[in-house]
């Protein structure tokens, strides 16, 4: 029986990628080290080294893989693509761990992938059909069998027909003996930004992991935009139809690291701001502000900023626990959050206490520690969350439970604060939400972001559910 230790949504992927750097491997492992939060099951990065290219793709994390003697080693050559999971579609086995490669008529292709392809099931029943054999259960393999059917000469040409078929959410690095090529969906659902290093082209999901190798962040890919690398410089393509800005507001909420700059927007800004609105939105009569850590500290900062309460780490985290943990024995069961968490008894004896997190999935987690905090002597507990409530799953490259698992969907306001068993309960609005990004929701007919699992308002058709769901699974059996 393992026990999670969080009760988050979780970012499927992080994507990395080098051109024209003599160390390219050594700086994806460094990239993929910085963008370890959006996946922590596997890890692998391809290489080009003039002739062909190297693979090392692994279950585990990007340390414990290309820490190893002779991983990183191996990865000669001055271009490279490297990629972290956490899978929902098709599990962790090694043979899902991306970048995938495949030899196509025009040349070699590897590809990382962040996001979901929400006709991937569809997709992958007609290649069934028509002979394609999967290596692999992930969504990405559909992308490679695409272009490798296209009837286009060239890989960039036949990479372009295959994601003219596919539906949902992708932000991609791809590399082929020549190029790296870096593209978004035309909704810019999941992020993308370009930088550079010595003269060396950069591709990352977030910024944070230019940071950590001293590359300069030069601009975000556009939605719908692929972007060509070659040792002749760059190349901008629009092959899409362009569609309505849809980036995922949850990046700002969780996903992101802190420290990156999203879409122009530093996310350790726009949390503190999320937090200053939820304290105009919902004020405590309380004693101090404790944020759930790590993933609280930002909005507390803000909501005690806006409050003029004093904040206080009334929790401490444990970092050097996973993401789950093998118990060992039925007894135990319930220390699971303590193993994560522990209250700081000193600081919440005899006190109220905001308390602030930044999302609700289940409820599980904040159950606990919200009885943390009283076993701690907390005299109130007041739970301030820096989202509006999460009502629906996500389709677009996020790990979610289906949405009858949703506390949101089950519960109303005063059902959910019951469940948690705290004095009061409270979400940020999804104007205060937009507030806090400096962008005005609907304002002009339409959104700015994604923010379906707040609204239900899915900026792209999920082929793969509902009606299309129930007829595949039928058409599965005979497939
Ligand atoms: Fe982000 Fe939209 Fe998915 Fe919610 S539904 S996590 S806002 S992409």
């Amino acid at each position: 029986m393992t026990i999670p230790f969080d009760d988050k949504l979780h970012e499927e992927c992080g994507v990395f990628g080098v051109f024209g750097h003599e160390d390219a491997g050594a700086l994806t492992a460094l990239g993929l080290h910085a963008l370890q939060h959006r996946g922590q099951e596997a890890a692998g990065i391809v290489t080009f080294d003039g002739g062909q290219f190297v693979s090392e793709r692994h279950v585990g994390l990007v340390g414990d893989i290309f820490g190893k003697e002779g991983h990183t080693q191996n990865l000669r050559g001055a271009n490279a693509i490297g990629h972290v999971r956490y899978s929902t579609t098709g599990g962790s086995i090694v043979r899902n761990v991306q970048p995938m490669f495949a030899d196509l008529s025009g040349g070699g292709l590897a590809i990382a992938h962040n996001g979901n392809l929400t006709n991937a099931r569809i997709l992958r029943r007609d290649l069934v059909r028509e002979g394609a054999i999967f290596q692999s259960t992930s969504d990405t393999e559909a992308i490679i069998h695409l272009a490798a059917r296209s009837h286009y000469e060239f890989v960039v040409e036949k990479l372009i027909d295959a994601l003219k078929k596919v539906e949902g959410a992708y932000s991609l690095v791809a590399l082929t003996s020549k190029k790296l090529i870096g593209v978004r969906d035309s909704y810019g659902v999941r992020p993308l930004v370009l930088g550079k290093l010595d003269g060396a082209w950069i591709l990352s999901s977030e910024t944070c992991a230019l940071d950590i190798i001293g590359a300069d962040f030069v601009r975000d890919v556009e939605p719908g935009e692929m972007v060509v690398i070659t040792v002749d410089g760059i190349e901008s393509l629009h092959p899409f139809p362009p569609k309505p800005r849809r980036f995922c507001v949850f990046e700002y909420v969780y996903f992101a690291r802190p420290d990156s700059v999203v879409e122009g927007k530093n996310v350790y800004e726009v949390r503190k701001r999320i937090g200053m609105e939820l304290a105009r939105e919902a004020p405590a009569a309380a004693d101090m502000v404790i944020p759930v850590p790590d993933s609280g500290v930002p909005a507390a900062l803000g909501y005690a900023a806006a409050s003029g309460l004093p904040f206080e780490l009334g929790i401490i985290r444990n970092h050097y626990v996973g993401r789950t943990f093998i118990e060992p024995s039925d007894r135990i069961r319930h220390l699971g959050v303590k193993l994560k968490h522990n209250a700081n008894r000193e600081m919440l004896e005899g006190k109220r206490i905001v308390l602030v997190d930044d999302s609700i999935v289940r409820g599980t987690t904040s159950q606990k520690i919200v009885e943390m905090v009283r076993d701690a002597g907390a005299t109130e507990v007041h739970f301030r969350i820096a989202s509006p409530p999460t009502t629906h799953s996500c389709f677009y490259g996020v790990d979610t439970p289906n949405k009858e698992d949703l506390l949101a969907h089950r519960l109303d306001l005063e059902g959910m604060r019951n469940f948690i068993k705290a004095d009061s309960l409270a979400f940020v609005s999804i104007g205060g939400l937009y507030r806090a990004t400096g962008e005005a929701r609907r304002n002009a007919g339409l959104p700015q972001f994604c923010d379906a699992c707040f609204s239900g308002d899915y900026p792209i058709e999920p082929t793969d559910t509902g009606e299309f769901r129930r007829q595949l699974s039928l058409l599965a059996e005979v497939v």
